[in-house]
């Protein structure tokens, strides 16, 4: 059993139901049937004597019935006797005499069997005008009555059975057929696991059954496990990308300092240059391990709590030099005294991240201006300049890892390598809280970050 197909188990099942039922039937319709032939017979044969029993008169000291009696009605035959017994008037059915029969009984019906036919006789006795005392009597076949039902049981025991079979060649191909979708779900789901190729698709096409449900949904799984698949890979060629390039120089500086410096003055530029690239890979791994780390839900926020006022407030006055050197000036306006339970390590390299942004993308002379508030519910933080801003189509772009809307310009900036926001925005999200964008090309960007405050 544990072998057989859903089509053969189905099938097998309503077969043997179906022949259940259809025993239940011949065997209602028999025994019922009978039953009720039976009661309609005995009460023929009541009704058939009452009448007869008003017809009868004794004229003369002869017995006479009126002409138009029949002796015989729906297989019952009609007989009247005198009180010693003797036949007056009509027949009763072939083959049977008197002495075959029981003794008249009044107003009773009573079964007798001859030649392995049984009979059913109903008697009436009466007394006529004149006296005379007379019996009427009613034979009927029960098995003659009966046969009519025995053939239409017959006919039903030949038909059934074979409409079992229809239903059971008919049921197991229509199954076949409602089941042929999940035989292509099977190949491929084998094909995929064989192939690995994860650009396949089912593509039952329209329909709206489960079995198509599953279809669409298992095609939905592909999409999303081929997309991180995709960008999975993109992130390894991404991340090797952004190594190679500070390690060839690491390289030949190394290369460059061993074949011609001879001075230490000489070597300590290569070094210089060296200790700088180094640099840059260590915040690139220490990058890209946090993410790693993130992904795996290795990554949880230490929380404690926090004066966010305070710890924004010394994060600007430390880029304000740095924002100096290009002449962009940060104005901030900071709501005093607002705690947040939160992990402080995060929450600096977001705003640290932001405010770098900010100097890196805006313009030379220019502003930012940092805004802290907070209602009941949530803490919100504003970080605006008035830079380069990010064209529209690019603005959804900036979360994805690695994403630079101007590679060769950032790629100028040391350990700048498009990691920064993708990273903003996995730690805002830790927090329960939101970080959006606004911005207008050659106008600025804002950053708004929102986090809920826990009690
Ligand atoms: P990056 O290391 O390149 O700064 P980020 O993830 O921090 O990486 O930012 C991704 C890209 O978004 C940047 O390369 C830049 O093109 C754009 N961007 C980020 N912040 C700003 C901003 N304040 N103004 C304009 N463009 C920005």
């Amino acid at each position: 059993m544990k072998k057989w197909s859903v089509k053969r188990k189905v099938t097998l099942w309503y077969t043997v139901f179906m022949t259940l039922l259809v025993l239940l039937m011949l065997f209602i319709l028999f025994f019922v049937g009978r039953n009720q032939l039976d009661t309609t017979l005995k009460a023929n044969m009541q009704k058939f004597v009452a009448g007869a029993v008003t017809e009868a008169e004794y004229e003369d000291g002869v017995l006479e019935v009126d002409e138009e009696l029949d002796f015989f009605w729906n297989g019952i035959y009609l007989s009247v006797y005198d009180k010693e017994g003797r036949i007056e008037f009509g027949r009763v059915p072939g083959g049977v005499a008197f002495e075959d029969m029981p003794y008249f009984k009044n107003n009773k019906i009573q079964e007798f069997t001859v030649q392995g036919e049984t009979y059913l006789v109903y008697d009436l006795y009466s007394q006529t005008e004149n006296e005379y005392e007379i019996w009427v009597r009613a034979v009927a076949s029960k098995d003659g009555a009966e046969s009519g039902l025995g053939v239409l049981v017959k006919l039903a025991a030949v038909i059934f059975p074979f409409l079992v079979i229809l239903i059971a060649v008919g049921g197991y191909f229509v199954t076949k057929r409602a089941l042929r979708p999940v035989n292509r779900i099977r190949r491929t789901a084998e094909e995929i696991a064989r192939g690995g190729d994860l650009s396949k698709r089912i593509r039952l096409g329209n329909g709206d059954d489960e079995i198509y449900q599953l279809a669409d949904t298992f095609d939905y799984m592909l999409d999303r496990l081929e997309d991180s698949f995709r960008r999975e890979k993109q992130f390894t060629s991404d991340a090797s990308h952004e190594l190679r390039t500070p390690v060839s120089v690491i390289l030949a500086q190394s290369e460059y300092a061993l074949r011609n410096a001879e001075e230490l003055e000489e070597a300590k530029d290569s070094l210089q240059v060296v200790h700088r690239q180094a640099k840059k890979m260590s915040g690139l791994i220490s990058q890209l391990l946090t993410l790693a780390r993130a992904d795996s839900g290795r990554l949880k926020p230490n929380m404690e709590h926090i004066n966010l006022s305070e710890l924004l407030d010394i994060l600007i006055q430390e880029q304000a030099e740095k924002a100096g050197e290009k002449g962009i000036r940060i104005h901030s306006n900071l709501q005093s005294e607002i705690m947040l339970y939160g992990d402080e390590t995060m929450l600096m390299r977001i705003f640290i991240n932001l405010l770098q942004n900010a100097i890196s993308y805006g313009k030379e002379n220019g502003n930012i201006w940092v805004i802290l508030k907070e209602n009941e519910k949530e803490v919100q933080a504003y970080v605006r300049d008035d830079g380069i801003g990010i064209a529209p189509d690019k603005l959804e772009r900036i979360w994805e890892r690695f994403y630079q809307v101007d590679p060769s310009r950032e790629r100028k900036e040391s350990g700048s390598v498009g990691l920064g926001l993708p990273m903003v925005k996995w730690m805002t999200e830790a927090h329960g809280g939101t970080v959006k964008v606004k911005s207008e090309p050659g106008k600025g960007s804002e950053f708004i970050l929102k986090v809920p405050k826990n009690k």
